[in-house]
């Protein structure tokens, strides 16, 4: 039997396949596709996602951590993926088992990684991250330290039972506005592609795969698409700013549960910081930020339904809030209720929580079940 859900996700698995297609057409022919699916696919279902980017003919996946690699391997999911982030040398037998490619982030990680891949006799797989002034993981390369970064890659990938298949950066400002972030984002791949030429030209070792191009550069600089993109966002149908016509993939969908009127002068949920001004038919619905609606939108947002917008009142509590139906008495008991989705711009709604789609989307919480649809 299937529950009557009071809340969920809805995914449109064919906006995804309609992003991807135009990420794909944005791109030179012949550049491979990874697909980034951490964080549960931005929320959206790790599986499924993979599942679909696989069907469409996408050429990698990647992740965060381990455990997110094997929810896709478990799934049977067989496209190539890579971690991005840290992974616990312990964990070495488990990645070559199930043919996970790690990134390496400095020669001590290498050394790390290979003396457990001797260890149990097994090779493992991985991609070189260079820190090119996103200042978070990877070598350093940048400035005086060129050629020391030059030298330690050249280490790594010359370690025993590690088979480095490719190399990348990651851009701090590929989606920001502006002639001094174009200046950083171009800065970055120049240093990104001397590195590449000094390590290749001083050891012989030639990298498969170079890549660097989030969403942000996958939009607004071509010339960084290399052999492979790794958007994330476009996917999931934001940050292209209209210009690759992108469909959002996600819509938050709850009902309305409770239906109650109040005179003027009454005060609504914790802290009191709505009172009615007049008769006021207000509804109650259940979603609250144990689901991922933020406190902070409390008394600041617009749900929509089918019959236009209703503003949100009060606080936001754990399970449940209200919205204000007073002037939408078509809206009842059990209407569809969207909190962002197709009608109500997600952007927007970030905007005033004071953040990114991205936090919004991970933060829909695993009581929200996923609906897949068309
Ligand atoms: C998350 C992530 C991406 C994807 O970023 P988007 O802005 O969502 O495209 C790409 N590369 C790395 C290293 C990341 O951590």
């Amino acid at each position: 039997m299937k529950l009557q859900e009071r809340t969920w996700a809805e995914i449109s698995l064919g906006a995804i396949e309609h992003n991807y297609n135009a990420i794909r057409a944005a791109v030179p022919a012949g550049t491979r596709f990874l697909g980034v699916v951490k964080a549960d696919a931005y929320g959206h279902g790790a599986v499924e996602v993979s599942r679909l980017l696989e069907r469409l003919g996408a050429d990698y996946l990647a992740v965060s951590c381990i455990a997110e690699a094997l929810e896709l391997r478990d799934a049977g999911i067989e496209l190539p993926i890579l971690i991005l982030g840290h992974t616990p040398a312990d964990n070495v037998p488990l990645l070559c088992e199930y043919g996970i490619t790690q990134t390496v982030t400095c020669e001590a990680k290498a050394k790390e990684f290979s003396d457990e891949a001797v260890k149990c006799g097994k090779t493992l797989k991985v991609h070189i991250a260079l820190d090119t002034g996103m200042s978070r993981l990877g070598f350093l390369c940048e400035g005086r330290h060129f050629e020391e970064g030059v030298k330690n890659v050249i280490s790594a990938v010359n370690m025993p039972n590690i088979e480095t298949e490719g190399v990348f950066t990651h851009f701090a400002l590929s989606d920001e506005p502006g002639e001094a972030a174009r200046e950083y984002t171009e800065k970055q791949l120049r240093l990104f592609i001397d590195v590449i030429n000094s390590v290749e030209t001083e050891s012989g070792f030639r990298f498969k795969i170079k890549h660097a191009a989030n969403s942000g550069a996958v939009l607004s600089y071509p010339e960084a698409a290399l052999d492979m993109v790794r958007p994330g966002l476009l996917l999931y149908g934001y940050g292209d700013g209209g210009k690759l016509g992108l469909k959002p993939a996600m819509s938050l969908i709850t009902t309305v549960s409770t239906i109650k009127h109040y005179d003027a002068g009454v005060s609504v949920s914790y802290g009191g910081i709505f009172k009615t001004e007049r008769r006021t038919r207000m509804g109650v619905i259940p979603i609250g930020y144990a689901d991922g609606l933020l406190r902070v939108l409390s008394n600041n947002f617009s749900v929509y339904t089918d019959r236009g917008f209703a503003p949100q009142r009060g606080r936001i509590c754990m399970d449940m809030c209200m919205v204000d139906l007073t002037d939408l008495p078509e809206v009842n008991l059990d209407s569809r209720v969207e909190i962002f989705g197709k009608n109500a711009g997600l952007e927007a709604l970030s905007q005033r929580a004071g953040t990114i789609p991205y936090e919004l989307m991970c933060s829909i919480s695993k009581r929200v079940p996923r609906v897949y649809v068309d």
